[in-house]
């Protein structure tokens, strides 16, 4: 189908350094798109950069913070002076620190703080930089929200909260901005990362999310890519200010 087709558009995905965001990166360029992976690592970018080249598109090496506007402006018109106006924005940039797990009383402020900063800000941030570019080019914003935007989960509170804002926020600004550009979230389930990690390690843990999750297992980075691709092309002209659930399956129980 010609609609999933990406050629000609430009993609900037936040925290494309790995994990998640690489392989969005690379389902990017697999579509036909130019990506811009962005991450603070300009060493990781600049690999993944060169794997979507490998896949035949252009990109280029930009870095930011996505707390920092300054940052997130700058790196955006770097990408739009190498690749052109910027077509599809996916805000996946996302963390989860230690000191934001535990008991609510047992997080400060700041690892709270900080979370939503990333997670919920950076989004915001990111969008509206590329506010212009999105309206003028009939474009879209994909936002990797989580489960944990879904549902709740003890012991994550900064991050539940953060993901929830970020579900909220795409339904909001897809009001906002329709009929010009469509704003959509995707929410993985569990999927095998450095933010995992630790996860991963502790097996009872580890097992009873399994035994959760109707597809017995934790997904692998690139089948998140697929549904954020289908959000990002003209597949979904019809789609705006929902979220294409991904976790196979732990929150249909
Ligand atoms: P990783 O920890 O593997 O990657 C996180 C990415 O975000 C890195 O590229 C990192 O790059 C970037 N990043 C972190 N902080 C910032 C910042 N302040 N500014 C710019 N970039 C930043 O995580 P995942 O790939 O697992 O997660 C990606 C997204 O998917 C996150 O939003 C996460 O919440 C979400 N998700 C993940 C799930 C999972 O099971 N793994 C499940 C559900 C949702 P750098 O450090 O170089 O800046």
């Amino acid at each position: 189908m010609d609609e999933f087709d990406l050629t000609g558009r430009t993609a900037v995905v936040t925290g494309g350094s790995r994990g998640i965001g690489r392989a969005i990166a690379h389902g990017l360029a697999e579509a036909g798109a130019d990506v811009a992976p962005l991450s603070r690592s300009r060493e990781d970018v600049a690999t993944v950069a060169a794997e979507v080249e490998e896949r035949g598109r252009d990109s280029t090496v930009a870095t930011c913070d996505v707390t920092e506007a300054d940052d997130v402006r700058e790196a955006f018109d770097a990408v739009r002076d190498a690749l052109g106006p910027i077509d599809v924005v996916v805000n996946n940039a996302g963390v989860n620190p230690d000191g934001a797990l535990g008991r609510p009383e047992d997080v400060s402020d700041d690892d709270f703080g900080f979370v939503e900063d990333v997670n919920l800000g950076g989004a915001f941030t990111c969008a509206r930089v590329a506010a212009e570019d999105l309206h003028e080019r009939g474009g879209s914003v994909v936002n990797v929200a989580s489960v944990g935007g879904l549902v709740g989960l003890p012991r994550q509170h900064p991050y539940v909260a953060s993901k929830h804002g970020l579900v909220g926020l795409t339904k909001s600004m897809a009001l906002d901005w329709a009929p010009d550009v469509r704003v959509n979230c995707v929410a993985p389930g569990y999927v095998v990362t450095d933010l995992t990690e630790d996860l991963a390690e502790n097996e009872t843990l580890a097992a009873s999310i399994r035994e959760r999750t109707p597809l017995d297992r934790f997904a692998e980075p690139e089948e998140i890519a697929g549904p954020v691709v289908f959000l990002a092309s003209d597949a979904a002209s019809y789609v705006t200010g929902t979220t294409l659930v991904a976790d196979g399956g732990w929150t249909a129980r």
